[in-house]
């Protein structure tokens, strides 16, 4: 969005609660990065019984996309239209993929996403070739995904949003990535928010950027019809600045934890709050990730995070509803290994452990109800009211039976992968990652908070850019279609400039 709307010359101050996370070495050390959460908020949520837990999420300029695994995903055609689950409706979009494919088709280009076309057996239309081909398998990885096809499943490469050196020729050393998913990356090897977005913007006169500045509420004019103020706490101090347009992408939970927070006479209830319906259906995916220990099999792969699972994303012959999508991810850090690990690795250290592991990551959609919300506590404070047992776990449960499967057949190929045990673990409420659905868009203000242009129906210079506008949330990560949207929205604002 910033570097869309630099190059319009209108004064444009980007207001980021975080700081820039620095270069050092503790980028790469999981120790660090994941038990001690360096980069991590260490603001306190509250869940629906008001226990205080803290978000795994990061406030920097970048946002989370500094810590991201980069899978770059296209929602499907279908996931923009109605239809039926076990935890009930995934509502349509007021907008088609064909609406969204031109600027999915930019955000490609823009993150240099890296893929292969009419691999993925979903894979929604598109006439434009991915920027780059997909990243360099290692054997270890390149064997298992052969396997897995060769067990009838249709894995394809992860599409990944990174900007290798050898995508510019051979004359320069190779890029071997490592710990980069939920780690930051001191090589800029991961196509991220501000290194593609705010950094280019920032080499604009009329582009400003403000770290350690948190908003605190907007103010509107006498009549309540427009946002005139932001109040904003930079490095403490209360400041007050002007504006004419004002665009909110604080992600899902702090977009709507700031309008409601903007209340007023013309708005007691909080901004664009008229319907009650600021911070509802909250939806994150359902999640986890699976462990296959392979007490047999070697994992020597240095970047693991190489091939998804499509297959069951609209369900199997033996479940007629949407099932979910299995990645590869980057591996877990050494503690998670240490924490429960099978018996047979009993006195072995967690880097052997960790080396006879493959690691999954499963996600199933996350279908929105209003009871699943952002609200505030009293003093102000952020309460996330979410009630994962009511939704799509029985679908998620399934995909976790579709996994083992897999690798049961994959055991009868590769006979030292016949013995697996499985462990891992589901993500609970702090697991924010791919937040979104709190102020869904629509072209109707009794049942939505944004109309299509991602503007407050009742307050049009307010936009709001990130995860909130999804009326629902497919079973792929929300990047993408984050990107997409912004630059969508962006052409809008150029046009009403
Ligand atoms: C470990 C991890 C791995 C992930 N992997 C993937 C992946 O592989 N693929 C994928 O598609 N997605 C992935 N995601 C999710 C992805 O990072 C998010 O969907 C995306 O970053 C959301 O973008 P956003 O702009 O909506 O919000 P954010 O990235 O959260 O950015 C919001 C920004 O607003 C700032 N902010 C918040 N409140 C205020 C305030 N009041 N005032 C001023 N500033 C404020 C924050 O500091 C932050 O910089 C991952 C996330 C994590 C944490």
């Amino acid at each position: 969005m910033a570097q869309s709307l630099a190059a319009t010359g209108k004064k444009i101050l980007i207001l980021e609660r975080g700081g820039f996370i620095p270069k050092e070495k503790e980028n790469w050390d999981p120790v660090e990065v994941v038990e001690k959460g360096r980069y991590r908020t260490k603001e306190k949520w509250f869940d629906k019984d008001s226990n205080p837990f803290e978000p795994f999420t990061h406030y920097a300029v970048g946002g989370n996309s500094k810590v991201y695994g980069a899978a770059a995903f296209r929602m499907r055609e279908k996931d923009f239209t109605e239809y039926q689950t076990p935890a009930g409706i995934s509502p349509a979009w007021p907008l088609s993929y064909i609406d969204f494919k031109p600027y999915y088709d930019q955000a490609e280009k823009f993150l240099k996403v890296h893929g292969a076309r009419n691999e993925d057996p979903t894979e929604p239309f598109t006439d434009s070739a991915y920027p780059f081909p997909p990243i360099p398998v290692e054997p270890f990885t390149k064997e298992l995904f052969e396997n897995v096809k060769s067990t009838g499943v249709k894995a394809y490469p992860i599409p990944m949003a990174v900007c290798l050196t050898e995508d510019n020729g051979k004359q320069d050393a190779p890029m071997v990535l490592g710990n980069f998913d939920g780690f930051p990356d001191p090589t800029e090897s991961k196509s991220d928010a501000h290194i593609l977005g705010i950094r280019p913007a920032l080499k604009y006169p009329n582009v400003t950027l403000l770290t350690n500045a948190m908003v605190q509420k907007l103010e509107t004019d006498n009549i309540g019809k427009a946002v005139s103020k932001v109040h904003v706490t930079v490095s403490g101090e209360m400041t007050v600045f002007a504006c004419d347009i004002i665009i909110i992408g604080a992600g899902a939970v702090n977009s709507a934890a700031l309008l409601l927070r903007t209340t007023s006479i013309h708005h007691p209830n909080g901004l664009g709050n008229n319907n009650n319906l600021v911070g509802r259906n909250y939806m994150s995916h359902i999640n986890g990730c699976m462990i296959a220990y392979t007490p047999n099999k070697l994992n020597n792969a240095a970047f693991q995070k190489y091939f998804c699972i499509g297959d069951y994303y609209w369900g199997d012959k033996d479940y007629e509803f949407p099932i979910g999508g299995i990645q590869l991810m980057g591996k877990n850090d050494p503690a998670t290994y240490a924490w429960n690990p099978p018996s047979v690795f009993e006195g072995k250290d967690t880097n052997y452990i960790a080396q006879h592991a493959i690691d999954f990551w499963l996600t199933s959609e996350d279908i929105p109800m209003q009871e699943n919300r952002v609200a505030l506590t009293s003093n102000n404070e952020i309460q996330l009211i979410y009630h994962r047992d009511k939704n799509n776990v029985q679908s998620f449960e399934l995909l976790k039976q579709k996994l083992k499967h897999i690798m049961s057949e994959v055991g009868k190929i590769d006979k030292d992968l016949a013995e697996i045990i499985w462990g891992g673990y589901d993500l609970g409420i702090s697991g924010v990652s791919h937040q979104c659905g709190t102020l869904t868009f629509g072209n109707n203000a009794a049942t939505s908070v944004l109309n299509i242009n991602c503007q407050l129906h009742d307050i049009p210079n307010v936009f709001v850019v990130d995860a909130s506008f999804f009326p629902s949330s497919g079973s792929y990560n929300p990047s993408l279609t984050i990107a997409a949207n912004s630059l969508r929205v962006a052409d809008y604002i150029k046009s009403i400039l």
